[in-house]
């Protein structure tokens, strides 16, 4: 880490500048806070991710909560979106296996300014707005849990379950445990191949993680930890040592997700130095994400056609375990990720956009 003459400490303004459909208040853990006043404060490469610019945030806003991944029309049980659904031909062959994202809990350690699940994450229980009249609920109970159980037990060809945001390691010890071992006992069953975790606690506040939780994802088979990491500056020691507990004590697999972040990490110095560490630390630098199209988080985009020269950059200097790292975008209309084509290797045509493997059309802007 580098320690600078470190910022005065900011103070988390908490509800007060959530957005106006109640997503992301500001809320920043003290371990956070240390790392933001040693990295430049609130301007600087993590401070920019978590205090809150309400100003640029509510430009966009028209009365409706972004939700480009078209998430909400394919909730299937509880917290489960089943858009990914299996493939499977008319001899009834299965093409591809089914996944589905389970969100258990809409909470997390702090809240990241540009969270493309904005319109959900950090809503205070029981907020309501115009938009939308049903009081929030940050938490699944244990029933609405069991539902969406039941729901993964019987789906035919589901094989894989991704645990996402809010942050599920922020859940009561007691309920990840529960949860933990139920995904494990399908595992048992050879229902599902995969079960990931997506988390931001060990980068949030590795000081929060306990023996349970690593009693809780060891339960699993071959964990998935997807870890958000998006600064070489989050890489402290405390959020290494925890990284590395999970890898030696519950044998997770932990692969990294970016997001490119305009003022953050849009510099190929900074990427570079970003993936190579995660490699030299035992990670699988997996993506590098184009900044998804929600109105709060517009000043954070680095437009496409830059953000693929940048990449272009990035990827000529990047090899081996580093070089694994995909640049995506998700597509409009929520159709999935597409990786972006890295080193010239072959050619972006602007004026034709691109075809996904599914033979669907996109424009490039
Ligand atoms: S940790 Fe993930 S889900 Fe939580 S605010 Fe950040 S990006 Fe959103």
């Amino acid at each position: 880490m580098n320690h600078q003459e470190e910022e005065p400490q900011i103070r988390p303004r908490g509800k007060k500048v959530m957005l106006p459909h109640g997503g992301l208040p500001e809320v920043i853990p003290q371990y956070l806070l240390n790392l933001i006043a040693q990295t430049g404060g609130p301007d600087g490469p993590i401070g920019k991710q978590f205090v809150a610019d309400p100003q640029s945030e509510r430009a966009g806003f028209e009365g409706v909560a972004s939700d480009p991944l078209i998430e909400d029309e394919h909730l299937a049980a509880p917290g489960l979106v089943y858009k990914y659904d299996a493939i499977v031909d008319e001899g009834g062959t299965v093409l591809r296996p089914g996944r589905a994202l389970w969100t258990i809990t809409y909470t997390c350690a702090a809240y990241c300014r540009f969270c493309t699940r904005g319109r959900e994450v950090g809503v205070p229980a029981g907020y309501t707005w115009e938009g939308n009249n049903q009081p929030h609920s940050p938490h699944l109970s244990r029933e609405q849990i069991d539902k969406a159980l039941e729901f993964i037990e019987n789906e035919p060809h589901l094989n894989e379950i991704i645990l996402s945001g809010g942050d599920p390691l922020t859940v009561h010890p007691d309920v990840l445990k529960y949860v933990l071992w139920r995904l494990s006992l399908l595992q048992e069953k050879g229902k599902l191949d995969i079960v990931r975790i997506g988390t931001r606690l060990p980068i949030h506040n590795p000081l929060a993680i306990k023996d349970t939780h690593y009693e809780a994802v060891a339960q699993l088979h071959n964990p998935r930890l997807m870890v958000h990491i998006n600064h070489p500056q989050e890489l402290t020691p405390e959020a290494l040592s925890t990284l590395d507990r999970f890898r030696r004590q519950c044998g997770a697999i932990e692969m990294s997700q970016t997001v490119l972040l305009k003022g953050v990490n849009d510099t190929p110095d900074t990427l570079v130095e970003l993936f190579r560490e995660i490699a030299k630390q035992g990670m699988v630098p997996y993506y590098l994400y184009q900044n998804d199209p929600v109105y709060w988080a517009h000043h954070f985009t680095v437009p496409i056609r830059e953000a693929i020269d940048l990449w272009q950059q990035v990827r000529s200097r990047l090899s081996g375990v580093a070089a694994t790292c995909r640049f995506v975008i998700d597509t409009p209309g929520g159709y999935g990720k597409v990786p972006i084509p890295e080193g010239n290797a072959w050619k972006v045509d602007w004026e034709q956009g691109f075809t996904d493997f599914n033979g669907t059309h996109f424009e490039l802007e």
